[in-house]
């Protein structure tokens, strides 16, 4: 009997990868996750039986791993965190009676995040842009009730072709409740190659600059730019104080 680890390998450099996530691939002996994943950690999978799919593969890959962990020890891999837009919750709505463990990971918006300085100090959230398996009109929704409530927002799967102005009319919803001034960072490969990182502010975004591989942290109406540095502030002391 084996055990299937649904597996946060985090942003992508393995030096960001937890200690438990590295032990328990290095104990599988089958990998399954997308083909640009199971590049990124190459090095501790050499001798392993790999599965890999497409994107768009995740129930065939679901299926596969939970099949195999029934004789194999399994990880089934996905990048960050595996319960934030990853590959936890499918496994765990499909498994029957295969052992399960799920392995946290440094999930984007935080490796992004320590990038630019500080900007999640505060409350905070999460929305994907992604219409593939959520409405447009709910993703539209939660973005205006998020800027409406001050949380930072940070925006996964920002952009794609085939949708290109869903990013552009999100940000016109936020600016109805936030200052042009609004820092807006955009991480592109956080703490993985080719990372690259830009701030704008709301008034001067462009989003071109902006693609799937990136992820968009906008500040609440506190948040600032100090020294190139991203902030949003804990409290609400005056930063002259200090
Ligand atoms: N499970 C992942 C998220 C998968 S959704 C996690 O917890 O991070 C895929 C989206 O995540 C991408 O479109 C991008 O917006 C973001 N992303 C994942 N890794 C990233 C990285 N290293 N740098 C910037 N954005 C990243």
């Amino acid at each position: 009997m084996g055990k299937l680890y649904v597996v946060g390998i985090g942003p992508g450099g393995l030096e960001y990868m937890t200690v438990r996530a590295k032990k328990v691939i290095e104990k599988s002996d089958v990998i399954v996750g997308y083909t640009k994943y199971i590049s990124m950690i190459k090095p501790l999978i050499e001798n392993k039986e790999i599965f890999s799919t497409g994107m768009r593969g995740e129930i065939d890959r679901c299926k596969k791993a939970l099949e195999i962990s029934k004789d194999k020890n399994v990880a089934i891999i996905s990048t960050g965190d595996a319960g934030i837009y990853g590959m936890a919750g499918l496994i765990l709505q499909m498994k029957k009676d295969e052992e399960v463990e799920v392995v946290p990971g440094v999930t984007a918006s935080t490796a992004a995040a320590s990038i630019v300085g500080a900007p999640l100090m505060h409350d905070n959230c999460n929305i994907s842009l992604s219409d593939l398996l959520t409405p447009y009109e709910l993703i539209k929704k939660r973005v205006e009730l998020a800027a409406e409530g001050d949380f930072v927002i940070s925006l996964y799967n920002p952009r794609s072709k085939g949708r290109p102005n869903h990013l552009k009319e999100c940000i016109n919803l936020i600016k109805k409740y936030r200052k042009g001034d609004t820092p807006v960072a955009v991480i592109k490969n956080a703490l993985r190659e080719n990372q690259d990182a830009k701030i704008f502010t709301l008034d001067n975004f462009m989003e071109d600059a902006v693609d799937m591989l990136s992820i968009v942290i906008i500040g609440n109406s506190k948040s600032y730019i100090d020294k190139q540095m991203f902030i949003t502030p804990r409290g609400y002391e005056n930063k002259e104080k200090f």
